[in-house]
């Protein structure tokens, strides 16, 4: 059977696409992806990025208040059950994708719990291999997979994820554990002094660690770092550890130098990662255009079109700039719209 639209992903901008192109009557089929430990580790599971988080504060339509009742009507018994109970602060990340997902299927949706690992978009109808080894048709093809934060990969981080370890200043910042306390910024390129300028706003002082002797960042964004009284730049140091307990979570960070000296212990209630994002999309690799830092290449100002004629792509996979949850759902519903017109225009 051929599909006319299958979606690739399971973040804000698949299931955004989902609920457009169910509604438009395209019956479409989401690969939300698989539940593998590969993808634990790397942060893929299904639902994306926002499930990694805790608090959403800035989602349009969700100010903090108890969900409880809403979410024991609208979604389904057995996917609550997997749910930590709502809490009393508004939606939390992982409420935020299963509204979203339950969204999509209420209006149709059909969903594969698997990756696509390889495309032929050389044919029409398009080919698309699963990670079952099945392999799927369609007319039209939205990727919406996502990008993953890096991380230095210390095990220290990992335990305080979401207690003060980020990789999201515009998204978390503005929480209260990091208000009028100092904070740490690892990275020292232009997205790291962005982060490290935004959390200035809140912090009573931010530190970004870089383990060079100058930053990688633009003159003009090295000279915001350098002027901003609140950032402190500790030059050639490198994470070594994220120091914490289980009441408080971060409590500081020990720093190794690169330049021999003794390793240095800071008192932080957050450690913000900036060293960059890496898109989903490298089973795209020769198959679409990509950019230099290897997102989907949006080939027309304000549309989702990519370089093949009927595969779109929406969210993080081709935004390396704003990176929000709305703006990839925002995205996503333009795919669809694109999609639909799209398919309209070739009788299909
Ligand atoms: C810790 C953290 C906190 C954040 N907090 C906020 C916040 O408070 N507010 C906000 O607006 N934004 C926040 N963000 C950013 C936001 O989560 C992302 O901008 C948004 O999720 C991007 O949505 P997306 O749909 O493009 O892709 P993603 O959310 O990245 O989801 C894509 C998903 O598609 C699936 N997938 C990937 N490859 C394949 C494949 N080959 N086959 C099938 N499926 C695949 C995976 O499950 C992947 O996770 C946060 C991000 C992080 C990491």
């Amino acid at each position: 059977m051929t599909e006319k639209v299958i979606i690739i992903g399971s973040g804000p901008a698949g299931w955004a696409s989902a609920i457009y192109s169910a509604r438009a009557a395209l019956q479409p089929l989401v690969f939300e992806g698989a539940i593998t430990e590969e993808n634990r580790l790397a942060g893929t599971l299904p639902l994306g990025q926002l499930a990694l988080t805790t608090e959403v504060e800035n989602y349009p339509g969700f100010p903090a208040g108890d969900l409880s009742a809403y979410l024991a009507n609208a979604i389904a018994e057995d996917k609550r059950r997997l749910m930590a109970p709502p809490s009393k602060e508004g939606a939390t990340g992982p409420e935020l994708m299963e509204l979203m997902r339950q969204q999509a299927v209420n209006f149709g949706t059909r969903i594969i719990t698997e990756d696509i690992v390889d495309v032929d978009f050389n044919t029409q109808p398009f080919k698309l291999t699963a990670s079952d080894g099945k392999i799927y048709e369609s007319h039209a093809v939205i990727v919406a997979t996502g990008a993953r934060a890096n991380y230095l990969g210390l095990p220290s981080e990992e335990k305080y994820k979401n207690r003060g370890v980020s990789a999201c200043a515009v998204c978390d910042g503005a929480l209260p554990r990091f208000r009028n306390r100092p904070l740490a910024v690892v990275g020292g390129g232009d997205s790291a002094v962005e982060e490290a300028d935004y959390l200035s706003k809140f912090a009573s002082t931010v530190y970004m660690i870089h383990r060079r002797d100058q930053l990688r960042a633009s003159k003009i964004m090295a000279k915001r770092a350098m002027d901003n009284p609140k950032i402190q730049v500790l030059w050639n140091t490198t994470l070594a550890e994220v120091l914490g307990n289980d009441k408080d979570g971060v409590t500081g960070v020990r720093l190794q130098s690169t330049a021999g000296g003794p390793d240095v212990v800071k008192d932080v209630t957050g450690v913000f990662m900036a060293i960059g994002h890496t898109p989903n999309a490298a089973f795209l690799k020769n198959k679409l255009a990509l950019t230099e830092k290897k997102y989907i290449r949006w080939t027309t100002p304000a549309r989702t079109y990519t370089s093949v004629e009927g595969v779109f792509a929406a969210g993080d996979v081709a935004d390396d700039y704003y990176r929000q949850a709305i703006t990839a759902a925002g995205s996503g519903c333009m795919a669809a719209l694109d999609a639909e017109r799209w398919l309209a225009a070739k009788g299909l």
